[in-house]
């Protein structure tokens, strides 16, 4: 049979949730990993619509264990089929700092949900992704140091530009696979993060953000581009 698997993490609401819809739309297998699936309530309804297509499972990014239980749960999950699209998407962004007042705890949280979290966990997939199969970093031009013009989100913004170094390092370390590793900007988002003023809706972003990886080569493994497919500089 053949399946095309994918897994979206932060998978609950936003963005995440949409690539979701937008997978389970054109055919695809899904696995839904979020912090708390008992709470995931339009995740499963949608599991229920469709049936055998849509796993939800626990994953909280900050917690290596975590990574851990779930590359143990996705063989059972894919009857040990691979996974073809790794979406690395659940990420924080901690609004209102001022230069003065930054918090180690929000440069932290920051690093660890947004650079660490997307890194370890690719690393603990890595033996079930297919030959060939794409994993998305989804970053932000804010994590972009040749685009930096202010002081804005400098938890978010750091650690993201580390992200950034992750996608880049993940580039080389599965390049022997020919498994290609990218950077995606999804625009300015009408989410929780993003606010109800952004420019984009969900759909418009995954729509563009899903044609940008599907005829991905590997010569465009370790790059960074946004939503519309523009490379955007490191
Ligand atoms: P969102 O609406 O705030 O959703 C964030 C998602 O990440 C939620 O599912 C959240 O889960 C999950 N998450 C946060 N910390 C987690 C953790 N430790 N473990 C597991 N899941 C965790 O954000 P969004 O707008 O959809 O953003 C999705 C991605 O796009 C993020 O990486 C973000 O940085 C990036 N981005 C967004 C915009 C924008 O304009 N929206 C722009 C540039 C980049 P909970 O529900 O459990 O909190």
């Amino acid at each position: 049979m053949d399946r095309h698997h994918c897994l979206v993490t932060g998978a609950n609401r936003g963005l995440g949730l949409e690539f979701v819809r937008q997978l389970l739309a054109r055919g695809d297998h899904v696995i839904a990993a979020c912090r708390q699936p008992g709470k995931a309530t339009t995740l499963n309804l949608l599991a229920g619509e469709h049936p055998g297509r849509l796993q939800v499972l626990p994953l909280d990014l900050a917690d290596p264990r975590s990574h851990a239980a779930l590359a143990a749960e996705v063989p059972l999950v894919t009857d040990e089929e691979p996974l073809d699209l790794l979406i690395n998407n659940a990420g924080v962004l901690r609004g209102g700092e001022r230069f003065g007042q930054v918090r180690p705890s929000d440069l932290d949280a920051s690093f660890h949900t947004n650079a660490a979290g997307p890194f370890l966990l690719t690393q603990a997939l890595a033996p079930q992704l297919a030959e060939g199969a794409t994993v998305a970093n989804i970053s932000s031009e804010v994590g972009s140091i040749a685009l930096r013009q202010e002081f804005r989100t400098p938890s978010y913004a750091m650690g993201k530009a580390a992200q950034n170094m992750a996608t880049s390092l993940l580039a080389q370390a599965l390049a022997p696979r020919g498994i290609k590793v990218v950077a995606l900007h999804p625009g300015w988002v009408r989410t929780d993060m993003g606010g109800a003023q952004a420019a984009l809706s969900a759909q418009e972003s995954v729509a563009g953000l899903l044609r940008v990886l599907h005829p991905l080569t590997l010569d465009q493994s370790g790059e960074f581009f946004d939503w519309q497919g523009q490379p955007l500089p490191w």
